[in-house]
């Protein structure tokens, strides 16, 4: 049976990945290796093993990099309480945190001195959430889902904001948005939506493929929070999806009875690994590929200062 391919547009790399990669490569470049990365710089397996190859060393705990070192913040951004106690230590510090990540920790800087206490959407245990948490000492409380709203116990509910993780599901983050102004009438928002450019047009983008396509390919790892919600994103449009780190990991029974395959990626993943993905399905029975049309981006964001080539 022919298949038939189509591909999401965009898929793969936003602006902030470009250049948190781009922030290792340069200081590999300028300083020479090891160069310290906490925290996995993108959650991308690919991306990490080769930048491990290239001699970047990632670390959870800034007591594994030596005095002297070179250490760079992930793209998912870090708490003040990192921040002080690298610059206390010392390190030559560049901050690969994506600027739309600054962005909502600047919100929540700016409405805790306006004594507001903070309401921060977004999954437990994620760097990002724990860097935008990590922003004040006091006053933040988490959210993940409309479940957890009526436990809520906060000072003042007439003093109240929100923020959210910039890589959510678009539809989840509104349900719990409108419960939390239901609790809540007094509380209010950032002047801009905190989901980020990339995160949405890939959800719209992967809701356009679901309308064509019976079975969606993700390709993504495991810990990249976009990645997983363009599964579901596919998933609740009924489709079949599975999310894959790399084309190996396509089991090829997958794809029986499908004639309309689309393939999307993460904003982490590589266009190396769809393009991977695109041959092992070319193998499988795939004869024709369609690129959709959708959105183009041409965001991008600098290096940090001192990494040359702004
Ligand atoms: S997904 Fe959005 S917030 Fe995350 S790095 Fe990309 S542009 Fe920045």
């Amino acid at each position: 049976m022919n298949k038939k391919l189509f591909l999401a547009q965009p898929r793969g790399f936003c602006a902030g990945v470009h250049r948190a990669i781009a922030t290792v490569e340069r200081a590999l470049a300028l300083f020479g290796q090891p160069i310290y990365v906490r925290h996995e710089i993108v959650h991308n397996t690919h991306v990490v093993d080769s930048l491990k190859q290239k001699g970047a060393i990632f670390i959870e705990e800034l007591d594994d990099v030596p005095n002297g070192s070179t250490l760079i913040f992930s793209a998912h951004g870090v708490s003040k309480a990192i921040e002080s106690e690298a610059k206390e230590r010392g390190f030559r510090i560049f901050d690969a945190t994506c600027p739309l990540v600054t962005k909502v920790h600047m919100e929540v800087s700016m409405m805790r001195q306006e004594d507001r206490e903070i309401i921060v959407i977004g999954h437990s245990g994620h760097p990002e959430v724990e860097g935008t948490m990590g922003q004040s000492d006091t006053g933040m409380y988490l959210v993940e889902s409309v479940e957890d709203i009526p436990e809520l116990d906060v000072n003042n509910p007439d003093r109240l904001a929100y923020v959210s993780q910039t890589t959510l599901s678009v539809a989840d983050t509104t349900d719990v948005i409108a419960a939390l102004k239901a609790h809540f009438p007094a509380i209010i928002e950032p002047p801009k939506a905190d989901i980020c450019y990339a995160t949405t047009n890939r959800q719209n983008a992967v809701k356009q493929l679901a309308e064509i396509a019976t079975l969606i390919i993700v390709v993504g790892s495991p810990s990249s929070s976009n990645s997983n919600r363009l599964r579901e994103v596919a998933e609740r449009k009924g489709v079949t999806a599975y999310m894959v780190d790399n084309a190996s990991e396509i089991d090829p029974q997958w794809l029986e009875g499908h004639t309309a395959i689309g393939v999307t990626a993460g904003a982490s993943a590589p266009e190396i690994l769809v393009q991977e993905v695109i041959e092992m399905l070319q193998k499988h029975g795939v004869t024709a590929i369609e690129e959709l049309e959708g959105i183009t981006e041409n965001l991008s964001f600098p290096v940090p200062r001192g990494l040359g080539r702004r």
